[in-house]
């Protein structure tokens, strides 16, 4: 079943010139983009994003990480491309996460673990139009693949 999900990629991502590497193998999964910008993540909008771990001592970490510099928001469709992304993100404890996954491969620590994908094809309609208008979103064919 083709669905979409929401990928971000964190601020260290960005710090680390790992945009084009982290997209293209997504890219080279063939899941297609159907959104991508760059953004700052306002307090209000990651304690909508995370509200489930507010009460977390860790919170205020998440919350000065998240804003600390600009991040990606990248929609991606394909069959089952929720499960698909977050199988390729790893484990969140980067340490645990499998070498040949985006965590296992470039991420160092949990506070640091570079990318989060929506867990559910639920979560995922409500996160992309928590990042997403409508009009930011696109919907195209991709004839030359064949
Ligand atoms: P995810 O879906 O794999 O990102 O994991 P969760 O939904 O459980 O947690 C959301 C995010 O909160 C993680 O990606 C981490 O950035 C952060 N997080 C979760 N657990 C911890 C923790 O024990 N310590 C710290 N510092 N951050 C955590």
């Amino acid at each position: 079943m083709s669905q979409r999900t929401l990928i971000l990629l964190k601020p260290d991502a960005v710090q680390k010139s790992l945009i084009g590497e982290i997209v293209g193998r997504f890219e080279k999964k063939w899941l297609k983009v159907v959104g991508l910008k760059l953004m700052n993540m306002s307090g209000a909008l990651v304690d909508e994003h995370y509200d489930f771990l507010m009460d977390k001592p860790f919170f205020p970490s998440i919350k000065s990480y998240m804003t600390s510099s600009p991040i990606v928001a990248l929609a991606v469709e394909g069959h089952e491309s929720v499960k698909v992304v977050r199988s390729m993100c790893g484990a969140t404890n980067p340490v645990d996460a499998l070498p040949g996954t985006i965590r296992g491969d470039l991420a160092k620590n949990i506070d640091n673990n570079i990318i989060h994908s929506s867990d559910s094809e639920e979560t995922a309609g409500k996160e992309l139009a928590r990042f997403f208008k409508s009009e930011e979103l696109f919907d195209y064919g991709r004839p030359l693949l064949g």
